[in-house]
C-alpha cells in the first residue's frame, strides 16, 4: 500500500506519514487474532478483567506519549487529556460490570417443567472496529473494551486523518502480551476499512451516514451484524420558562465544545418567540467572547478543525444559508492561522429555515442557527423534521416541563436542562433513531452483552415425548 501523508490541524502541514497494511498482512493479523481468541474466551471473565487492569497500568505508564500524540492529531490539549481519562474510566467501568454481565443463567419451562435450560454465552470471535477522527482515542476503544471483556478478539482500524496516537497506544498494548494477542490496531483509509468488514464476525462503525451505509451493505453481504453510530443534527428546544443564563450557557457549550466536532453536538436551536430576542442577543454576547486556542495551544477554548474538508462543508453551508436570506451575527469565517490551520469561531446565525442545508445536514462545526417558534407543537415538529435522530435537548423552567417535551422527540438520547449529556453518561441504554444508527446500544449493559450470542442448552430431565402421542386419535373431541 502507498504511504498516507497526514495533515497537522494546527499548521496545515503534512508532517506525519504511515503505511497502511497490505491486504494479506491485514488478513494474516485477523487470522492470528481469531486463533488467540479461543484461549482468551476460555479464560474466566475475572482473568480478562485482571489483564485489562494490567493494561490500564501500562496506559498510565504511557500517558504522556499518548496524550501528546492525540494533541497533535486533534490540535487540542485539554480534550486529549479528557479522552485519555475517559478511556481509563471506561476500562474501570466495564471491568466492574463485566463479572455481573458475563453470567450464564438457567431456568425451567413453565409449560413443560421437565425441560430446564442453561444459557451459554458465545462471544463473536473477531470484532472489527472502524473509528473516526473527531475523538480518535475514545472512539477506537469505546467498543473494543467491552468486546474484549465479553471474550472477543478485536481489530481496530483508526481513521487515516488522526493516526499518530496509534504508535504509543500500541506500545502500551504490547507491554501486556495476553492482550496483544487479541487486540490490534491497524490504521488505514477506507480501503483498509472495507477489507476489514470482510475479515470479522461483527463490525462496530462510528462515522458518517454515507460510509455507514456502505459498511452496512457490506456487512449484509458477509451476513454479519453491524453496529452503526452515525451522525446527527441535534435540535435543542428552549421554552419561554427557561432560565436565560442557563439556556444560553447550555447551547453555547453543547454546540461549541470540541469545535462542534462531536456527533452529539447541538446543531439547531429552536427558541420560544417570547424570549427569542433576549436569547439571541445574550448568546451572541457570550459566543463573541469565546477565544480560539491559537497561537497558544494552552489557552483558549476553540480548537482548529481537524479535517480540512470539514471546513469546506461548514463554509458551504453558511454560504448557502446567507444566499437564502440568513444572517450571521458573529463568527462565520474560516480563519487560517499557523500557515494552514483552519479555525471557525462560535457562530450564531438567524433568519434560518429548513430549506437551508445548515438546518438539515450535519455541520460538525461551532455553528448555532437559531429559529423562533410559537407553540410547543410547532417546536416538536421542527425538531423531528429531518433524517437524523441521534440526540436532542430541551431547556425549560422545570425538569418536568422539559421531560414532557423530551418524550415527544425522535432521538435516542434527550438531555433535559442540559445538552449533549450522552457524551458523558454511559449507563443509560439508547438506540439511534432514523439515519443516526443501527444495532444494539453502545451504552448501558447491552454495550457489552451485544458482543456474545446466547446459546440455549435445553435439558430434558424427564422422558422425551414419543411420536405416537401425536396420533390424531389422541385429539380431544369437541
Ligand atoms: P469522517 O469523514 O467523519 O471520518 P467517514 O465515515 O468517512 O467519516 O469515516 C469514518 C471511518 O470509516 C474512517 O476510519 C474511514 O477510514 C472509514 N472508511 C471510509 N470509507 C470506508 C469504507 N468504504 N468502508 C469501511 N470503512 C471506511
Amino acid at each position: 500500500m502507498e504511504t498516507i501523508q497526514v495533515r497537522n490541524p494546527r499548521s496545515g502541514q503534512f508532517d506525519y506519514r504511515f503505511t497502511p497494511p497490505e491486504p494479506e498482512a491485514l488478513a494474516r493479523r485477523a487470522q492470528e487474532l481469531r486463533a488467540a481468541q479461543r484461549a482468551w474466551s476460555a479464560r474466566p471473565v475475572e482473568s480478562r478483567v485482571a489483564i485489562l487492569q494490567r493494561w490500564k497500568d501500562q496506559l498510565l505508564a504511557h500517558r504522556a506519549a499518548i496524550i501528546d500524540a492525540v494533541t497533535i492529531d486533534t490540535g487540542r490539549h485539554l480534550l486529549a487529556q479528557a479522552e485519555f481519562g475517559g478511556t481509563i474510566a471506561t476500562i474501570d467501568r466495564w471491568c466492574a460490570q463485566a463479572p455481573g454481565l458475563v453470567r450464564e443463567d438457567e431456568g425451567r419451562s413453565q409449560a413443560l417443567p421437565s425441560i430446564t435450560y442453561r444459557s451459554q454465552l458465545v462471544p463473536y470471535a473477531l470484532v472489527g472496529v472502524i473509528s473516526p477522527w473527531n475523538f480518535p482515542l475514545t472512539l477506537s476503544l469505546i467498543d473494543a473494551i467491552p468486546a474484549l471483556l465479553a471474550g472477543c478478539a478485536v481489530l481496530v482500524k483508526p481513521s487515516e486523518v488522526t493516526p499518530r496516537f496509534v504508535e504509543p497506544l500500541r506500545r502500551s498494548i504490547e507491554a501486556v502480551p495476553e492482550l496483544a494477542a487479541v487486540l490490534a490496531l491497524m490504521p488505514g483509509d477506507g480501503r483498509t476499512g472495507a477489507a476489514l468488514v470482510g475479515l470479522v464476525d461483527l463490525v462496530c462503525f462510528t462515522g458518517s451516514v454515507k460510509t455507514g451505509r456502505i459498511v452496512a451493505r457490506s456487512a449484509a453481504e458477509h451476513f454479519i451484524p453491524a453496529f452503526l453510530e452515525l451522525g446527527g443534527k441535534d435540535p435543542v428546544i428552549v421554552t419561554r420558562t427557561a432560565d436565560l443564563e442557563l439556556a444560553t450557557d447550555v447551547v453555547l457549550r453543547a454546540s461549541v465544545l470540541a469545535t462542534g466536532q462531536a456527533c452529539q453536538s447541538l446543531e439547531r436551536v429552536y427558541v420560544d418567540e417570547a424570549i427569542y430576542d433576549r436569547f439571541v442577543s445574550r448568546l451572541v454576547e457570550k459566543a463573541s467572547a469565546v477565544p480560539i486556542n491559537y497561537p497558544d495551544l494552552h489557552s483558549g477554548v476553540v480548537g482548529p478543525l481537524i479535517f480540512d474538508r470539514q471546513a469546506d462543508v461548514i463554509a458551504a453551508q453558511l454560504d448557502d444559508a446567507v444566499r437564502h436570506g440568513a444572517k450571521i451575527l458573529c463568527g462565520g469565517q474560516v480563519e487560517i492561522h499557523g500557515g494552514g490551520g483552519r479555525w471557525v469561531r462560535p457562530t450564531v446565525v438567524v433568519g434560518v429555515d429548513h430549506s437551508m442545508k445548515l438546518m438539515t445536514e450535519e455541520t460538525f462545526g461551532p455553528v448555532m442557527p437559531v429559529m423562533k417558534f410559537r407553540t410547543i407543537d410547532e417546536a416538536v415538529e421542527l425538531a423531528n423534521d429531518g433524517v437524523y435522530g441521534l440526540s436532542a435537548a430541551v431547556v425549560a423552567g422545570t425538569l418536568e416541563e422539559a421531560e414532557v417535551i423530551g418524550r415527544r422527540l425522535d432521538a435516542g438520547g434527550v438531555s433535559l436542562n442540559d445538552g449533549a449529556l450522552t457524551g458523558v453518561m454511559h449507563e443509560a441504554e439508547k438506540n439511534s433513531f432514523k439515519c443516526s444508527g443501527l444495532g444494539g446500544s453502545r451504552m448501558g449493559a447491552t454495550g457489552l452483552t451485544r458482543f456474545f450470542r446466547k446459546k440455549a442448552l435445553l435439558r430434558q430431565t424427564g422422558r422425551p415425548a414419543t411420536l405416537d402421542m401425536f396420533d390424531e386419535a389422541n385429539a380431544r373431541r369437541p
